[in-house]
């Protein structure tokens, strides 16, 4: 007998998150295609990748390569990271057993987490945080301990940069910490570690078993001629680390949600344990496809370059407008100050002038306030600008007019 809707129970599902709502980056992009405007907000470039790398996972495709790849992912994929991070900051990870492909880097991230971290123990974050982190720590029953990034001003209030809360990630350190977990270079800020940031948190971790998690999947957009400081240019740091990147990043395929996770091997082993029940494997073809667009190294060398120009196009043309410029000096997010326009928008909280200005001017940026797990209001919001010339020139004009 079919029961009718009058008796069918309504189950109580309490939340496991009960804070979490919608990404800011999808009710931004919503609010751009509903409004039609120019969206600089969810990070993600609106230009093609390499026609090569297309033609790879095609080819992949049809020497059928389509039937479940080897869990850790495909053997030539792994070598090709190993080799790449071997090149790039001269650490070995041993490809059968230290290195994993992911589903993403959100993935990786919350697989990190959901291996390490148990009911009661502490994961530390630094705010502004990517909104992914303190969700995954929640789920599984950790507690996140967030600390602020120390926020530099000058003389006349303008900020002019981000420093590491050192004193605060001290005192945050209990018997509990399981985790700390970093982010270089840093989404939102743009703010990148120096080896002098690696020597210190090494230092405050030196005889704990605290893990790292370090984010590291805007590597290879470094400006300036700065390095990016990976934690596995960092032998005492890498022995205690994992280490995630994100092809979606650096090759222009953010929807291929293809990534990596790097450990010793005593931690991806209990990596992978949580793995192969989450994703299993990652699919086939986009790894052969990868795998061989991995072994020219020009794609990657050259990213930073790529974006530099981009960062300086849009800091140029924001130059000439009432926007405070935040320094950028990697990913490829340009932070700016709202707060001296001569407008009374100024007055609006981070998420309603966001919402205004995609609106009413025409951009959508994303409020930094959402990196924050109680609301902090800086004046600040996120421009990305992984577009086209046209589309930065586009979004330039629009915001001229403030
Ligand atoms: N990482 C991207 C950003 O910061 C967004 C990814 C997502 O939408 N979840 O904009």
């Amino acid at each position: 007998m079919n029961p009718n809707n009058n008796t069918l129970r309504q189950i109580n599902l309490p939340t496991r998150l009960p804070k979490v709502g919608t990404t800011i980056f999808t009710v931004m992009s919503a609010l751009a295609n509903e409004y039609q405007a120019i969206n600089l907000g969810q990070g993600f470039p609106d230009f093609s990748c390499d026609s090569r790398l297309l033609d790879a996972v095609n080819d992949a495709m049809r020497a059928d390569h389509n039937q479940y790849p080897p869990m850790a992912g495909i053997a030539p994929l792994r070598e090709g990271i190993s080799k790449k991070i071997a090149h790039l900051y001269k650490h070995i990870y041993d490809p059968l057993t230290e290195i994993t492909v992911t589903a993403g880097g959100t993935q990786g991230i919350f697989t990190v987490i959901a291996c390490a971290v148990r009911p009661g123990d502490e994961v530390i974050v630094i705010e502004p945080v990517y909104d992914s982190y303190i969700p995954a720590i929640e789920t599984v029953g950790g507690t996140a301990i967030p600390v602020q990034l120390v926020v530099e001003r000058n003389g006349e209030g303008k900020i002019t940069g981000y420093t590491i809360p050192w004193d605060a990630l001290q005192k945050a350190i209990t018997s509990h910490t399981r985790m700390i977990m970093i982010n270089s270079p840093h989404n939102p800020t743009g703010m990148v570690w120096e080896k002098s940031d690696l020597d210190k948190l090494a230092e405050l971790v030196r005889n704990t078993d605290i893990l790292i998690c370090s984010d590291e999947v805007y590597e290879h957009m470094v400006y300036d001629g700065q390095q990016h400081q990976s934690v596995a240019r960092h032998p005492e740091l890498a022995n205690r680390s994992f280490l995630i990147s994100s092809f979606g990043k650096t090759y222009h395929v953010t929807g291929w949600k293809v990534g990596y996770v790097a450990a010793p091997k005593h931690l991806m082993n209990e990596f992978r344990k949580v793995h192969q029940f989450n994703v299993f494997t990652v699919n086939t073809p986009m790894q052969y496809g990868l795998a061989k667009y991995l072994e020219d190294p020009v794609p990657y060398t050259q990213l930073s370059n790529f974006y530099q120009q981009k960062r300086d196009f849009l800091r140029k043309g924001l130059e000439a407008t009432r926007f405070k410029l935040l320094p950028t000096p990697g990913t490829y997010f340009q932070c700016v100050d709202y707060k001296h326009l001569n407008i009374p928008e100024t007055q609006l909280n981070e998420a309603d002038f966001c919402q205004w200005l995609t609106k009413e001017i025409g951009v959508a940026a994303i409020p930094v306030s959402a990196f924050y797990d109680k609301t902090v209001e800086s004046g600040v919001i996120r421009f990305c600008f992984a577009k086209q010339q046209t589309t930065l020139q586009q979004a330039l004009e629009r915001l001229s007019k403030l």
